[in-house]
Parts: C-alpha cells; structure tokens; sequence
C-alpha cells in the first residue's frame, strides 16, 4: 500500500471528492481513499504496517496524462533515420521512447502508427510486468490507399485500395492484436510529393475500415486535413479525426451534431515542422510555413465553438525529449487554448474519447492509480508542464 500524502487537487479532474488538498491511498494498482489529509481509519491515527508514503508537499497531483497521437517508434523528423529502419532498430527506439513518455508522466499513449507490431509487444511486457512502458494503445500499421510518399515511412504503411482489400488490411491489425484503425484519409504534410489536403480515400473503403473495426468493438482513427476529407471520415463513422488543419465552420458543425466523433488537434508537430528542422527539405517547410496560421484560426474556432477534443502531439522522439510539456504549450501559445480545458484535454477528455474512462483519466476511486505529481500548479501555470515532474505512478507502481 502507498499513501500520496498532501496533494493538491484540480476539481475538475478529480470525481467523489469535494476538497482541494488530499492523501490518496493506493491499494492494488488502484486508488483506494481520496481522504483529508491525515485521514486514517477509523481515526486511529495509526497507518497500516509496511505503508510507503511519499509526501505530495501540498504540490499538484493529476491524473496520468494521455497521449492520443504518438510514434514511439519515430526517432526523428529526420527521415534518413527512420527510412528504411530494420526491426531491430525499430524495437530498440519503440522501447527507449516509450519509456521517455512514463517518464514525462504519460500513463496510457495511444500510438497511430508503428512498424513491425512493435507496441503490441510492449504492451504485453507491460502487461506481464517485465517492462517500465506506458499503457499503450495500439493501430499497429497504418492504412492507406497507394500514393506518392508511401514508401518514406516503409513498414509504416499498409496499402489497400478498395473495401475488400481494407477489409483484408483491418483483419490483419487486428489477428495481430492491436486495439483500432488507423486510416489515411488525406494526403500529409510530410510527404515530399503530396498535397495534405487532398482526400485520398474513397468512402466505400473508410466505411468498409469502419465496419470491420465495430464488428472487433473498436474504431478507426483518420489522419485527415482537409475540411472535404473531414466530412467524408466523419461520414464514414470515424471516431476520431487526427490534425483537421483546415477544417471549416460546417466540420465543426458535424462534430458537434455527431455523437461519438472526436477531433485530435496535433500542435507540437507544427510548431517543430516550423522550428530549426535542417532536416526538412525546403518544399515540406514550404507547406509547413503555408498553413499555419490557417492551422491555428481552424483549430481555435474549432475550441471557441466548444469541441470536445483529445490531446496528441504526433511529435518526433527526439523533440519529445528535448521539450518536455510540448503539446501543453503548443495548445496555449499556438491554439490559444485555456490551460484548464488543455488538462481536461490530457486527461479526462483524452480517456473518455478512448472509453478509457472506467479506468483512468480522473482521480476516482476505483480507477487505476495512474498518478503524477507536478512541480507546481499547471492549472495556473501551465508552464509547469514543462519541468521534470516530481514523481509518476502507473497503476499504484512508483516509476519514477
Ligand atoms: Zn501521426
């Protein structure tokens, strides 16, 4: 049993109890009391023998943060680093990066895409308690209709051209265990030859995609820029909508009349593809510069007209590393979002949209003892988001 003595605690993301300071006791990898602080049973003022406690010093305790949009296997924005990469290296970079997402307080990671089923296999090591990784949600390959640029990312990619060869493909992610789709509905902006807001897949495919995914009681996730590719993966019944650059005043009028349909800003990305990347050729910084501003009016109106959204970085490892907090800044300082809602967004929304939520995304007891403990107060300074943090529990397990 570990005690979490002394935390402060952002209402929002906490359920069941009332108070701003707590302990929070852990039994069994889940939270078993949100009490006052000092709380023991009965009143006794004895703790039970063999308790750890560790003492939150009145600092920030929020629940593991989520990821909805990650790589763990993408080294670099560098593609001659991941061009080509073998199974080995592969392996190698999914299990060193993933243990920097722990490390950053990311308890659960939904990975959009990876080679050689790597986040499968991390997932049941963590399952089985041979390795420190994230919780880890996976698409394992990702599909996509044959295109210009495919071959960048290798293994990356899947191709299928019409439902019955999206069928085929979407069987194949899931013999191989992982948990959703992920689907190319647009082209990207990180493709040398092609253009982000074109839609590249036909409806009768992403439905086919959709059909196979309910059928498994899962979704398909569409990568997806372009406000007509955004309809037509709304259209399909995609859960959740990657990037949507350009989105437009009717898409965020269909996310909102379309239950169970989810938009997943990705705003570290942009700010890195717009920062020193030596790597990028002039022609992808070209399209990169072209649309931010578009980007940040989009995504924003999409947030001022109350969009229920999840939290992704879709980021490179190693800026991952280098910046911690990334996407908590990029969604205050480049999407103008309120650092409040972008907690709820890393969290609670990110879990929901997930149906993660009966077991993580808010302190509740019950849940998984998914917990970190800030240098700070995010919710007032979601800067704080941008130090080492204190300590991180992934399932009632201190890991850092
Ligand atoms: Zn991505």
């Amino acid at each position: 049993m570990i005690i979490l003595k002394n935390a402060r605690l952002i209402g929002p993301l906490t359920e069941g109890y009332d108070g701003q300071y707590a302990d929070i006791w852990v039994d069994n990898g889940r939270i078993a009391e949100i009490r006052p602080q000092g709380w023991t049973p009965s009143g006794s003022g004895l703790y039970p023998e063999g308790v750890q406690i560790i003492d939150a010093r009145q600092n920030t305790v929020m629940p593991g943060l989520i990821d909805m949009h990650a790589h763990v296997y993408m080294k670099s924005l560098d593609f001659n680093k991941v061009k080509g990469l073998d199974a080995a290296h592969s392996v190698l970079n999914a299990y060193m990066y993933a243990g920097e997402y722990l490390k950053a307080g990311y308890t659960t990671v939904r990975d959009c895409g990876c080679m050689y089923n790597v986040t499968v296999a991390l997932e049941e090591a963590r399952k089985a308690g041979e390795l420190l990784v994230p919780r880890l949600i996976s698409s394992g390959q990702i599909l996509t209709p044959t295109e210009t640029g495919n071959d960048t990312f290798g293994e990356l990619y899947v191709e299928a051209d019409s439902p019955e060869e999206v069928r085929k493909a979407a069987r194949r992610q899931f013999q191989l265990k992982n948990d959703f789709i992920k689907y190319m509905v647009t082209g990207a902006f990180l493709n040398e030859k092609g253009s982000p807001g074109m839609v590249i897949a036909a409806l009768d495919e992403l439905k086919a995609a959709v059909e196979i995914a309910e059928m498994k009681e899962s979704y398909v996730c569409g990568h997806a820029h372009s406000a007509e590719g955004i309809k037509r993966a709304i259209a399909a019944g995609i859960r959740t909508v990657e990037h949507g650059v350009f989105l437009d005043d009717e898409c965020i009028d269909l996310f909102q009349k379309t239950p169970n349909c989810y938009l997943v800003p990705t705003g570290a990305i942009t700010i890195a593809c717009e920062g020193d990347t030596e790597f990028l050729s002039d022609n992808l910084k070209e399209k990169a510069y072209q649309y931010f501003e578009e980007e940040r009016n989009n995504i924003n109106k999409a947030y001022q007209a109350g969009l229920k959204m999840g939290f992704g970085s879709d980021l490179d490892m190693e800026n991952f590393v280098q910046n911690i907090g990334y996407e908590f800044t990029a969604r205050t300082d480049y999407y103008n979002f309120k650092p409040m809602d972008i907690l709820l967004q890393a969290t609670k929304n990110s879990a929901e949209i997930m149906k993660l939520d009966d077991i993580t995304g808010t302190i509740k007891v019950g849940k998984m003892a998914d917990l970190i403990v800030c240098d700070g107060n995010p919710d007032e300074n979601i800067r704080v988001m941008n130090k080492p943090l204190l300590h991180v529990m992934a399932e009632g397990k201190i890991v850092y």
